[in-house]
């Protein structure tokens, strides 16, 4: 039994998407030539002034909503004072004491304690607060120092700070995972953790079991991927239990991730508010927002994930399972509900999307938002099982030609002559064929050991290569063996 808790919580980064910066007119284009997307406000020119975007704030606002969280009334900026090349003014732009949003929630999935079950845990959320990105050093081909590019600084960002109501590194996967679904459903951000739109830190602790008090956290960056966030957090839990059981203590510190050597390397050691000098941003004045404009932000909140499971498995009667997998992906689940709405079963749909499609796909190596067979095409698939004009095992090998030749399913059944014999007669000549065939078999079956049935099955399938309808050949075989 493991004698430590380990305990965890996340400062995650989304990069906002606006069209413009926060606080001037700038364009937030990714990829642009370096220094191209800058002004004197972006550039902390001498005399420029920042002006809020109200895109941002209303973004800003849409997560606290999603989130549960308290729309703030009064909303007022911070200055998060700190000497690097990527910050010009030497301060951010942030929001110290009065963010955007406080107090709300993110449940989540995780293992019940017995690890049977799933069950549904909730992880506070402590703030959500608006910010402003730094530029970019460059290092790469340079000789002598490093480049800076600014296109990046003065970008729209919102960092969401988790309570430390984690406990596992895989349930800070899954927070990650569910939040990013949540941000992709309102539209707020690309959450592409490598453009950086997404970026996670993670604090970890542990401390014994039963203990009231946190122990000393250890910040974690650098972390380039949702794995990541795990990897690291496994590995220094193990490294942080070392220490404390050879009755070491931990140092507060901010500590580095080195993916390739998968070890957490000290950065700097503990840091605290009052070095950052935090004071009010003198040009921007602190304001209120309203009931109403909180409440018209709410009305235009779009469906979110948790309520379009909950449709899924009333609408649709899929299993959570199914219904929380589709969900999860926002383009999966949209090419769900096109191929059902050509009227074809949901059941049907959901499988052969997860297991067939998406395994074709993978295969093949081509991401889905690639996929050439279209929500029509598949319905039309589908559509071919359920009126038996083709069986399952069939459209088994049909559908990686539709993806290799990008053909309908039609045109291929046609083209190969893969409609499915249901013609009586011949099935039962097949029939008895196998039956004479596999006297040993027959036997077994007429004995009691009816499940031998199947392999007659197989066999008359294999001599009319899959064409036969399954359910004609049992029951003609189930007849003719009495
Ligand atoms: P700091 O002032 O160092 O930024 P905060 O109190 O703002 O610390 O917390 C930052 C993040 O660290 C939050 O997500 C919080 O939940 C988490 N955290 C705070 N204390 C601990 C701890 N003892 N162990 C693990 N995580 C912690
Ligand atoms: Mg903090
Ligand atoms: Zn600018």
């Amino acid at each position: 039994m493991n004698m430590y808790e380990t305990v965890i919580g996340l400062e995650t980064h989304v990069q906002l998407k606006t069209k413009s910066k926060i606080f001037c007119a700038c364009s937030t284009q990714f990829g642009s030539e370096p220094n191209v997307n800058t002004c004197p406000v972006c550039l902390g020119l001498p005399g420029s002034l920042p002006v809020m975007n109200k895109e941002a704030l209303a973004l800003a606002m849409k997560v606290g909503l999603a989130l549960n969280a308290q729309i703030a009334s009064r909303i007022k900026f911070d200055r998060k004072n700190y000497f690097y090349p990527d910050l010009p003014k030497a301060y951010q732009i942030s929001q110290y004491d009065m963010p955007v949003s406080s107090k709300g929630e993110l449940v989540i999935e995780v293992k019940s304690p017995s690890g049977s079950d799933v069950i549904k845990k909730r992880i506070g959320i402590t703030r959500a607060h608006l910010e402003e990105d730094a530029g970019k050093l460059l290092h790469e081909g340079v000789k002598d120092g490093s480049w800076v590019d600014y296109n990046r600084g003065g970008v729209p960002l919102l960092e969401i700070v988790s309570e430390p109501d984690l406990r596992l590194p895989e349930e800070a996967y899954e927070y990650l995972h569910t939040l990013k679904s949540i941000l992709i459903y309102l539209d707020v951000s690309d959450c592409n953790m490598e453009e950086g739109s997404l970026r996670c830190d993670a604090n970890v602790s542990i401390r014994k079991n039963g203990d009231a008090k946190l122990g000393t956290k250890v910040e974690i960056k650098n972390l380039n991927s949702f794995k990541a966030v795990q990897k690291a957090l496994q590995y220094e839990i193990k490294r942080q239990t070392e220490l404390v059981e050879r009755g070491e203590r931990i140092r507060q510190e901010t500590r580095l991730w080195d993916e390739g050597k998968g070890q957490t390397f000290s950065m700097r050691s503990k840091e605290e508010a009052h070095d950052y000098r935090y004071f009010p941003e003198p040009d921007l004045v602190p304001f209120t927002v309203s009931r109403e404009q909180v409440e018209t932000v709410r009305k235009a909140l779009p469906e979110l994930p948790q309520a379009r499971i909950e449709r899924f498995r009333k609408t649709f009667e899929l299993s959570e399972y199914d219904a929380y997998a589709l969900v999860s992906d926002k383009p999966l689940a949209d090419y769900f509900e096109a191929c059902v709405a050509k009227g074809v079963h949901p059941k049907l749909v959901s499988n052969w999307l997860q297991t067939e499609l998406i395994g074709a796909l993978n295969e093949r190596k081509i991401d889905f938002t690639k996929n050439p067979v279209s929500a029509s095409d598949l319905a039309a698939l589908v559509r071919l099982i359920e009126n038996g004009t083709i069986s399952g095992k069939i459209a088994k090998d049909v559908l990686p030609l539709m993806i290799d030749e990008k053909k309908s399913a039609d045109m291929i059944v046609k083209e190969k002559n893969l409609v499915q014999v249901t013609d009586e007669k011949l099935i039962e000549k097949v029939c008895d064929q196998v039956i004479a065939a596999n006297p040993k078999v027959v036997e077994q079956y007429r004995s009691g050991k009816t499940q031998s049935i199947g392999f007659l099955v197989g066999q008359v399938m294999k001599e009319m290569q899959g064409k036969a309808s399954p359910k004609l050949a049992n029951e003609i075989l189930a007849r003719k063996l009495g």
